[in-house]
């Protein structure tokens, strides 16, 4: 049997190329290779307030962005998170095996509570609810960018920890990251990650920008007060547009280097711009085709989540049956 792989993205705001490049771009590598369910994860998007009617909309934008960037519905199953009511029950078994302390630690609760006046729960059982999105799967692979890394250990200690309390049930998922573009920073921020729920018109590229909107947004770009690439003192902003150039052109380090190196940066963000705009123009041009098909992504959507849901309803069986919890059968 092939090794089953899962990954997801929240709907909490506009999929930007630190999405595409950490965790997306890597799916549709990966995918013919695993059997591979990818997740809009709106559960783990309302543990923030979302408008009702926007997270709506911006499911429907995610699925399509998906199939544009090249996830193929007839091979890997595309499903949204609450539409296979496993993923929430689960993550209940899961919060009871789970040291608050755990939770308390992790570095992404501690970010985003900040940035909230009133902190719901859901922000701190995030991460159980991530390892049940997995650990329902049984899936042995997970694609996500390097600031999940902390979560997806929680998740193999969770697992490891409901194994030991109730013998073998889960399978230990193992991380995947790409080589280049685990960590793309906000172009404002350089010493912060690019993130969907982050505010500032400069901070990320969506996905969806008009190649004007991604030109003047590198050109806006942070640096430093060099004039040009100097590879023995990259300062973070310099360092983060290399690393974005690098991800789209598939160019070796040592390629990067030989080209770049005394560049001035004026110089050096025109190439990243055309880089990505280069790069995203085919996604944005079968985004733009999918939209036109009425009723094609609910289609897909409603196919993906009748496809897992025997794996996901057999996995809470045996979970229940592991604690003692009441059985039809
Ligand atoms: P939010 O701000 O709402 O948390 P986000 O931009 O962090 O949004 P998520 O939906 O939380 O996006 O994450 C989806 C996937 O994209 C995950 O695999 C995550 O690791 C990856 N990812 C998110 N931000 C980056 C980034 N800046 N660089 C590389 N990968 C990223
Ligand atoms: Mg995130």
């Amino acid at each position: 049997m092939r090794k089953r792989v899962f990954s997801g993205i929240q709907p909490s705001g506009d999929l930007h190329i630190g999405n595409y490049l950490g965790a997306l771009r890597n799916w549709v590598k990966m995918q013919y290779d695993y059997e591979s369910i990818f997740c809009i994860v709106d559960l783990h998007a309302v543990t923030v307030y979302q408008n009702p009617a926007e997270l709506q909309a911006k499911i429907e934008e995610i699925a399509a962005l998906f199939l544009a960037s090249g996830i193929d519905p007839k091979h890997s199953a595309i499903m949204v998170q609450s539409a296979v009511h496993g993923h929430a029950e689960l993550a209940w078994m899961l919060t009871c095996v789970t040291p608050v302390g755990w939770l308390q630690r992790m570095t992404q609760f501690k970010a985003k509570a900040e940035a909230q006046e009133t902190v719901g729960d859901g922000l701190l059982q995030y991460p159980v609810l991530m390892a049940a999105d997995i650990l329902l799967y049984q899936a042995a692979i997970v694609p996500v960018g390097d600031d999940q890394s902390q979560h997806m250990e929680l998740t193999r200690d969770v697992a490891q920890r409901f194994n030991t309390l109730y013998g073998e049930t889960f399978v230990v998922p193992e991380t995947s990251l790409p080589s280049v573009g685990a960590r793309v920073m906000g172009l404002d921020e350089p010493d912060k990650k690019m993130s969907k729920s982050a505010q500032g018109s400069g901070h990320a590229i969506a996905l969806l920008d008009e190649p004007a909107v991604i030109r003047k947004k590198i050109m806006r770009a942070t640096t430093d007060s060099s004039p040009a690439v100097d590879f023995a003192a990259l300062g973070a902003g310099v360092a983060n547009l290399l690393t974005i150039f690098q991800a789209f052109s598939e160019w070796t380090d040592d390629q990067v280097k030989a080209h770049f190196s005394g560049m001035r940066y004026g110089d050096l963000k025109k190439q990243v711009a055309e880089a990505v705009v280069a790069g995203l123009e085919p996604l944005q041009k079968r985004y733009r085709e999918i939209k036109t098909e009425p009723g094609y992504l609910k289609s897909v959507l409603n196919e993906g989540a009748e496809r897992v849901s025997p794996i996901a309803d057999a996995t809470v069986e045996l979970v229940k049956r592991r604690m003692g919890l009441y059985t039809k059968s």
